[in-house]
């Protein structure tokens, strides 16, 4: 009895089906890092001299090494 349900369990093996995810509950959130990606992108890569929100180098100064990284034109 109990080799006939191994045996039967194994034969057929059981799929994992992914729960669906709605597009609607993902979009604000999907929204909002993109949003926040955008902004980290900006302090990253353009927070220097005539566009900076900012005055003075410390924000480049913060982010310097990621803007090298990322591979903006620093110096
Ligand atoms: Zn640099």
């Amino acid at each position: 009895m109990a080799e006939a349900a191994v045996s039967a369990a194994a034969s057929t093996p059981s799929l994992a089906v992914p729960a669906p995810l709605p597009v609607r509950a993902v979009l604000p959130w999907a929204f909002f890092v993109g949003l926040l990606a955008l902004i980290a992108l900006y302090f990253v890569g353009a927070e220097q001299g005539a566009t900076s929100v900012f005055a003075g180098t410390d924000v480049h100064e913060w982010v310097h090494d990621g803007r090298h990284l990322l591979g903006f034109p620093c110096h």
